[in-house]
């Protein structure tokens, strides 16, 4: 499932091809995709004739930000966007087709299905479902070591299954949570309480630094993730212990250990993240 940085590299992509361009009508060939409004046909006729002024990013969500109207949208396992020419040969895995006056067409592609549209009037979308409750951004200045030590103080739950919650801090999933703690040497089912302040501030940059450089990286490649221009992200290749199962730790040369921690496999080295001692 693509991440924030996987999310925010679609963004950048599709800021840059679509931004200007105008809806002239919208195909929907899967109805499920579209979760909001509940007629597909008004969804397709609220967004004819709107311009595409901006893509934004709230956690793992893109926003569509049209004169008049908000567009949210959800990548879930493996969706993908890609700009293409009206004609060109139309996949049976493409659900949704925005045709833009100039000729070009932003295609929505989704093999397994599970990617969701939910369409708003300006200003409805951050105070109702899916966005409403959603947590800190970890990449935006407010988070700060004060503000992650209050998200982390108040919660009795382990470390790991915290940082997977989008209610606290949004954006982190199973690779970025695993790079996370590994770099800041804590064991992923340490309780969140038990944390020293130490390794709170350790986890904070770990968590501000890999996601940075995993943007900088244009995201992971990890299963099908494409960029918006269906390029392949680098930060695979720089992944310290994500999907290195029986491989030595980079730091320690100790093996890499696999477990489930939150009904999610989970990558550690048990040398440089041992159990805290309570
Ligand atoms: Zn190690």
């Amino acid at each position: 499932m693509p991440e924030l940085p996987e999310v925010e590299t679609v963004r950048r992509t599709l800021k840059a091809l679509i931004t200007g361009k105008q809806i002239q009508h919208v195909t929907v060939r899967l109805p499920r995709i579209i979760q909001r409004p509940d007629d597909i046909q008004a969804f397709a006729n609220l967004l004819a004739g709107h311009t595409i002024m901006d893509v934004e990013r709230r956690g793992k969500f893109l926003r569509f930000i049209l004169d008049g109207l908000v567009m949210v949208s959800h990548l879930r396992m493996e969706g993908r966007y890609g700009l293409y020419l009206q004609g060109d040969v139309l996949d049976k895995h493409t659900h949704v087709v925005f045709h833009f006056t100039d000729g070009t067409e932003l295609r929505y592609h989704d093999v397994r299905q599970f990617g969701t549209m939910h369409l708003f009037q300006t200003g409805e979308d951050l105070q109702l479902k899916p966005l409403a409750k959603l947590g800190q951004e970890p990449l935006d200045p407010s988070f700060t070591l004060e503000r992650f030590k209050e998200i982390v103080s108040s919660k009795s739950t382990k470390i790991k299954p915290l940082l997977l919650n989008q209610e606290y801090i949004v954006g982190i999933g199973n690779i970025y949570v695993d790079e996370s703690l590994h770099l800041a040497g804590i064991h992923p089912e340490t309780g969140a309480k038990a944390l020293s302040d130490e390794q709170l501030e350790h986890l904070h940059q770990a968590i501000v630094s890999t996601l940075t450089e995993a943007v900088a990286a244009g995201g992971s490649s990890v299963k099908s993730y494409v960029n918006g221009q269906g390029e392949s992200g680098t930060f695979q290749q720089q992944l310290l212990i994500y999907g290195r199962k029986n491989q030595p730790c980079t730091t320690c040369g100790t093996m890499i250990e696999k477990t489930v921690v939150a009904g999610r496999g989970t990558h550690y080295c048990p040398s440089c993240q041992r159990p805290s001692v309570i």
